[in-house]
């Protein structure tokens, strides 16, 4: 899915960055699109006393010209919104959530039908085999009489057999429990609380859009006068379900990823 950073402009928060303590919520997460450095805030510019940083390529501010092309500066505020705004909209597009659901919660039912075939067929033969033995057990002594012996082979029998049958109860509650599916509501509430920590908390934001987002490259494009980036970025929903929630063993080495290119300019 695309995104158009221009689009959204209009309807962008403005935020005002006067604060000099404010972690910068981007650095390190962008990566320039001529080079593949880190960018970096590389300058600020003070307005009616209040600081606008600008980012710019790190490998260019520190090492010149000559290491990288890439002069294009790029303000910390449009950057943020238009960041930020790309994984709002995630949030208000159904159909993205829910073909992630779907194929999440598809993921969860072939594991779980694939482990309670092996486990309770399993345990299920093996109480088929002990059955066929009572029956003979019991035919012999229709045949013969008691025996201590047998009696004593009976018994031995039907305790396996309990052993057998509570085992196969607890594999029944096993597989109840891993039927936790995941809902479009609770991935919403996710992203939800992913947009609350990037805009109340950019230190944590910062981590968190790195483990999400990964890199998002910068482009510098020029158009006649217009000088601009266009960014890219793939945002894995996965990233964002508390594996914790769910049996671990159901999803792991599953990798039910669904990725969105956030491009346009800023
Ligand atoms: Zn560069």
């Amino acid at each position: 899915m695309r995104h158009r950073f221009s689009e959204r402009k209009a309807a962008g928060r403005a935020r005002v960055h006067g604060e000099s303590k404010r972690p910068h919520l981007l650095s390190g997460v962008m990566r320039c699109g001529t080079c593949g450095s880190t960018m970096n805030v590389v300058g600020s510019k003070n307005k009616a006393g209040v600081r606008y940083y600008h980012y710019g390529c790190s490998a260019r501010a520190t090492k010149g010209a000559e290491i990288c092309s890439n002069s294009i500066a790029c303000s910390e505020r449009k950057a943020e919104a238009a960041i930020i705004g790309a994984l709002r909209d995630i949030v208000y597009q159904p159909e993205f959530i829910g073909r992630f659901v779907a194929r999440f919660n598809a993921r969860i039912s072939k594991k779980k039908a694939t482990t309670k075939k092996t486990e309770a067929e399993l345990l299920d033969g093996q109480i088929a085999e002990v059955e066929a033995r009572v029956r003979n057990l019991a035919q012999a002594v229709a045949k013969s009489g008691w025996f201590e012996a047998l009696a004593e082979q009976l018994k031995t029998e039907e305790s396996t057999m309990r052993a057998l049958k509570a085992r196969r109860g607890q594999v029944q509650s096993v597989e109840q429990r891993a039927t936790k599916m995941l809902s479009e509501e609770t991935v919403q509430g996710y992203l939800s609380d992913l947009l609350t920590l990037l805009e109340k908390d950019p230190a944590r934001g910062r981590v968190a859009l790195k483990r999400h987002v990964g890199a998002i490259v910068m482009k510098p494009t020029v158009e006649g006068t217009n000088r601009f980036y266009t960014a890219t970025g793939a945002f894995d929903l996965r990233a964002i379900i508390p594996l914790k929630t769910f049996d671990p063993a159901t999803i792991a080495g599953d990798r039910v990823s669904v990725e969105t290119c956030c491009g346009g300019r800023i």
